[in-house]
């Protein structure tokens, strides 16, 4: 199978779409989604769990858009929310309530209220007051909620300090002893059900070392509290698979590691009647989308030579705040020699920038490139610093592409002022 995104006669195309001459005809930059590359994500999570008792959920948050969840939500995946807002876009799709899960450490009422009305999968409570407050609204509501204690294990994910969520340092989950005791503190509360355990370790995980100890974990753990009659009925264990970054889509790579992670963990964990719940946000979406963007200038200090693109850290900060490796390639594959290039936005910060030092073509102004594995976290964490408008999405089916999601207009963000 030719993968989604492949190069024919040096020219980069989405599924059957030249996407150079696409990008002659649209505003850049743009964001450019796989459907195919998106179900097939889809489908390996799926054939991994094959014969389990299995409910993988996305992670809505890593990219929110209608037209992509409803193709995830069509692949039979649940939806794992951290907001009101994404609960609200998960049921606005048609996700079955009982396919939801919500974590977070910092639900408010509402939000609970909001959960405990729709009759989700499970609530997924971080803290002792967030327990004290559920189990206050559970009894005054006079509604049996279905809960689970997200756990901090303390385990090492290995990946960048801000996507490191399992360690006693990182403000999610509660840590194992304390969450012991609200677990038997649930169990004798009518109004609660306990039925899981919910871990999360981190994102942006290559090897499956941290999941073999999270799985080692989440199995002793659940050992215990059935030791205790708390009567464990399901396993969240969280997302945090990566992706590719590196993929220049010259050769057939695998564009994610699924199938290298997801089988050691499940295995770790299946017995009879335990149901696997799964978080995945990366893993779905990342790898079916890319950022194209033009040159605008090429640059040279005595010290450096920069590509300045019209994409910035307002439509993919991933590189600025994470220090996130992008492989970056050209649309046109054309070039014999190549320059070590900073590839820099317009955005008025020395932040701004999509890759450093980077071996690249020299990509003449007008030409354009893509930034790949920008399916997660891009469009997501976009924001209108120095006035610049969110981009458009565009979904490709085979020769098909169209718009899923329509670029701002500064008539748009300016009429959303109060004057
Ligand atoms: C962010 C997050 C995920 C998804 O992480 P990925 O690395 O995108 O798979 C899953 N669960 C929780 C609770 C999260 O916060």
């Amino acid at each position: 199978m030719t993968p989604a995104f492949h190069y024919k006669n040096g020219r980069l195309y989405c599924e059957a779409l030249d996407l150079h001459a696409f990008s002659r005809e649209v505003e850049t930059p743009f964001y450019i989604f796989s459907k195919s590359e998106l179900e097939n994500n889809c489908r390996q999570i799926n054939e991994m769990g094959k014969g389990l008792s299995f409910l993988p959920c996305y992670a809505m948050k890593a990219n929110y858009n209608p037209t992509l969840l409803t193709i995830i939500r069509d692949m039979g995946l649940g939806a794992d929310v951290v907001s009101g807002g994404e609960l609200q876009f998960a049921l606005k799709v048609g996700f079955d309530p009982q396919k939801i899960v919500f974590a977070g450490v910092g639900k408010t009422k509402e939000e609970i209220e909001l959960a405990m009305k729709t009759g989700i999968h499970s609530l997924n409570i971080e803290s002792a007051q967030e327990f004290e407050l559920v189990a206050d609204l559970a009894g005054t509501h006079r509604q049996k909620v279905r809960i689970a204690l997200r756990v901090n294990p303390d385990i090492e994910a290995h990946t960048h300090a801000y996507i490191s969520t399992g360690k006693h340092i990182n403000k999610f989950g509660i840590p194992e002893r304390e969450a012991e005791k609200l677990y038997l503190k649930a169990a004798e509360n009518p109004w609660l059900e306990v039925a899981g355990i919910h871990i999360h370790i981190g994102s942006q995980i290559t090897t499956s070392g941290p999941f073999e100890d999270a799985s080692k974990f989440m199995r002793e753990f659940a050992e215990r509290l059935k030791k205790q009659g708390v009567p464990i009925t399901f396993l969240d264990l969280g997302g945090g698979i990566g992706i590719n970054y590196h993929n220049n889509f010259k050769k057939d790579e695998p564009t994610t590691y699924i199938k290298d992670i997801l089988p050691v963990y499940l295995e770790g964990l299946k017995s009879p009647g335990m149901e696997l719940v799964l978080e995945l946000g990366r893993a779905v979406v990342g790898s079916a989308g890319i950022l194209v963007s033009k040159v605008l200038y090429q640059k040279e200090t005595p010290q450096k030579k920069f590509l300045i693109v019209d994409g910035a850290m307002n439509n993919l900060i991933r590189p600025s705040l994470y220090q996130a490796y992008h492989e970056i390639v050209p649309l046109m594959d054309r070039y014999k020699s190549s320059q070590v290039y900073d590839v820099v936005g317009p955005v008025c910060e020395t932040g701004d920038f999509l890759a450093r030092e980077r071996s690249l073509p020299p990509i003449p102004a007008g030409e354009y490139l893509a930034v790949v594995g920008a399916g997660a976290y891009g469009q997501a964490l976009a924001s209108n610093y120095n006035l610049r408008p969110r981009i458009a999405e565009y979904l490709v089916d085979g020769e098909e592409v169209r718009t899923i999601f329509k670029q701002e207009t500064i008539e748009d963000i300016f009429n959303r002022f109060e004057r």
